[in-house]
């Protein structure tokens, strides 16, 4: 085979790539149905159609500063802070996008902001593992007892495109893991010991 006839191809499979990764029309009119100051619908795992979004793995972000993924992040953030919802994190797949964006309280800053964390991963768990009630915006009226490490480090890109790597822990390291859980389709209740019971509220 030619050596430009391979250059092209590989530039082909680039661009290829690159698109899939882009946000389809219908994730794009889902964002935009409505104003930034609006909340969005919260996934459910009782639905069977919300609960086939859910389980499925998210694609990366490869434009954290494009125009949707910012009204994204702001309805979502509308989303978790919204009085009925009272969240601490929310995922992507949460409200309906299959991307790998989190939004994370930090209750180990000043002021507990939430942030935006884009393709999120965990380098390093620690040993140390801390067992704890949690809950979920998309399997609401329920909590159980999860174990997980109380120490990680974790990568991230922020919204401006800087990525930074940093450790977290105690229950702020709990949401981030949580969160990123959703990326991979997981959920809590997944991790339920067998001898632990998942307990409505009441
Ligand atoms: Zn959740």
């Amino acid at each position: 085979m030619k050596p430009g006839l391979i250059l092209s191809l590989i530039a082909l499979i680039f661009i290829i790539s690159c698109q899939s990764k882009r946000l389809t029309s219908i994730e794009k009119r889902l964002i935009n149905a409505g104003p930034a100051d609006s909340a969005m619908y919260v996934l459910s795992v009782f639905n069977t159609e919300d609960s086939l979004v859910l389980r499925k793995i998210s694609d990366p972000v490869n434009q954290p500063d494009n125009k949707h993924l910012k009204l994204l992040v702001q309805r979502m953030l509308i989303t978790v802070t919204h009085p009925e919802v009272g969240g601490v994190g929310i995922a992507a797949p949460q409200v309906g996008i299959n991307r790998r964006i989190i939004l994370v309280q930090r209750f180990d800053k000043q002021d507990e902001p939430f942030e935006t964390y884009f393709n999120p991963v965990i380098l390093s768990p620690s040993t140390e593992t801390v067992t704890r009630d949690e809950g979920c915006l998309s399997i609401p009226g329920c909590r159980g007892p999860v174990e997980r490490p109380d120490v990680i480090e974790i990568k991230y890109t922020q919204p401006e495109g800087n990525e930074v790597i940093e450790t977290v822990q105690g229950f702020t390291a709990r949401i981030f893991q949580h969160e990123i859980d959703h990326l991979d389709g997981v959920l809590y209740t997944d991790l339920l010991k067998a001898d632990s019971l998942l307990r409505k509220l009441e």
